[in-house]
């Protein structure tokens, strides 16, 4: 049988940057991945003739983990992204909100958006979020499970936001980034995303990818973890755990195989880790919250065309419409195409078991709602699903979201749901892949 110091289950970014700091300090890693192509939820591959990604992402200006281990393996970010300075809220019927987001790079368009955008949304709606802002703040740093007793909705209500400011801005800045109506997004997640930046906001910008995401992110960390030594296998489904006297010593692969370890890193999508631990542990009173911590689903929507639909690569929300947030790549990450967006749904669960082409004549006549006519010069889309990949963003869930180290010897969570203060993002599942690596390294008694 094959044996390595440490196997890890997943290839997403919290794998790969578990592999790779292991592989860095001398370790010999296994990572085994079940789909094709690795990067997990920012993967990007060729379905049917069309590059797809797994979804629109953005880099944060203020996001420090993934640059850093970028950086380890020769990425400089800012090659790999074009760096927005300004979003854009698309109304119904009206000139579209533009706001600034960078206090340095772009300080005139952050105040002419603070002090303008009167047209939708007026003075007596920027200071109704005053209180929502500061004093959702300030519980959260006092006592931030309190903030999970609420929604966004609930919240805003409690301090009188008004209607305008709660759907241009407050949906934008929830279901926009999580794709959750307010009434289901909790407040302490609203909060908890920008709490652990604020001493970086002045980094704030948005980056686009300049290419896919398998290709920019999870390639070049996956060559370093190669060139230590370290060995990745695609299409590669781990089934359960080899345990020895309540000790996690290996995998078992769907197809019977067996692979041998001293510690195994679960680093999979909250759907896979709940079937792995399920297994074994359904008893255990330790991974009780964990097994009943609710999934939610993500999808998107990747159309082509015969010339761009908008005039900028820009991140753009479409509050009161299916289109949670959504892009124009085609001057950016696919730039073979004429014209390209990419677009995350909401309710995501709506779309889930429905067809695709019922799915795309439901976005395109949304998208008239915003003034978009995407029928027209639509020559290709395709629609990507993530059933259970994300935990529960709704209120009274995030205390049942893991710690990384667990009862069980040997055995180790990564992902970007468990417990780190960057949430479901890519940022959250680098630092959770780094504090993985630190708890095997213990094991072998080697310093952090
Ligand atoms: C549409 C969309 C938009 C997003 N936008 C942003 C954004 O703008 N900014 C941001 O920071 N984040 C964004 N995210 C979130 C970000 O992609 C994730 O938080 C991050 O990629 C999670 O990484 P992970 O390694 O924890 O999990 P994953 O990437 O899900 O990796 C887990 C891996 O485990 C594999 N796996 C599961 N079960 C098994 C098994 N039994 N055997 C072997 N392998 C298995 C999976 O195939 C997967 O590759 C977005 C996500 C989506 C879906």
């Amino acid at each position: 049988m094959e044996r390595y110091d440490t196997i890890i289950v997943g290839a997403g970014l919290a794998g790969l940057t578990t592999a790779f700091e292991l592989s860095e300090r001398g370790l010999s890693v296994l990572v085994v991945e079940k789909e094709k192509v690795i990067g997990g939820r920012t993967a990007s591959w060729e379905e049917k003739g069309m590059l797809v990604e797994s979804g629109l992402h953005r880099h944060i200006g203020y996001y420090k983990a993934l640059p850093s281990i970028l950086k380890k393996v020769g990425v400089n970010i800012n090659d790999i992204v074009q760096w927005e300075e300004k979003i854009d809220i698309l109304i119904h019927g009206r000139q579209p909100i533009i706001l600034g987001l960078s206090p340095v790079y772009h300080p005139t368009a952050m105040i002419k958006g603070l002090l303008g955008n009167n047209h939708a949304i007026e003075f007596q709606d920027k200071f109704s979020l005053m209180p929502f802002f500061v004093t959702g703040f300030w519980r959260y740093i006092k006592n931030p499970e309190a903030l999970d007793q609420y929604s966004v909705r609930e919240y805003a209500e409690r301090y009188n936001v008004t209607e305008n400011a709660l759907n241009y801005m407050l949906i934008p800045l929830s279901t926009g980034i999580f794709f959750l109506p307010p009434e289901r997004y909790s407040a302490k997640v609203f909060f908890g995303l920008f709490f652990p930046a604020m001493p970086y906001f002045y980094k704030m910008r948005v980056g686009a990818y300049l290419g896919g995401m398998t290709e920019l992110l999870a390639n070049p960390i996956a060559r370093a973890i190669e060139k230590n030594g370290g060995i990745i296998k695609t299409s590669t489904c781990v089934n359960h755990l080899i345990l020895d006297h309540e000790r996690v010593c290996g995998v078992v692969l769907e197809d019977g195989k067996k692979f041998e370890s001293t510690s195994v890193v679960l680093a999979t999508n909250l759907g896979g880790a709940k079937s792995i631990i399920g297994q074994h542990f359904s008893n255990n009173p330790a991974f009780e919250h964990m097994l009943k911590l609710p999934t939610m689903p993500a999808i998107t929507i990747q159309m082509e065309f015969s010339e761009p639909v908008l005039p900028y690569d820009r991140t753009t929300f479409g509050p009161l419409t299916a289109l949670a947030s959504f892009a124009e790549q085609s001057r950016s990450t696919f730039t073979h195409v004429p014209g390209r967006l990419s677009i995350i749904l909401t309710p995501p669960e709506k779309f889930l078991d429905m067809a695709d082409e019922a799915i795309c004549q439901i976005i395109i006549k949304e998208a008239k709602k915003l003034g978009m006519n995407l029928a027209s010069n639509l020559t290709d889309y395709r629609i990507v699903k993530h059933p259970e990949d994300f935990h529960s963003l709704s209120p009274h869930h995030d205390w049942m979201r893991p710690e990384q180290v667990t009862q069980i010897n040997g055995l180790i969570l990564a992902g970007d749901y468990t417990r780190q203060p960057f949430f479901a993002t890519m940022e959250g599942a680098v630092i959770s892949g780094m504090r993985a690596a630190n708890l095997v390294l213990g094991y072998h008694d080697i310093p952090v």
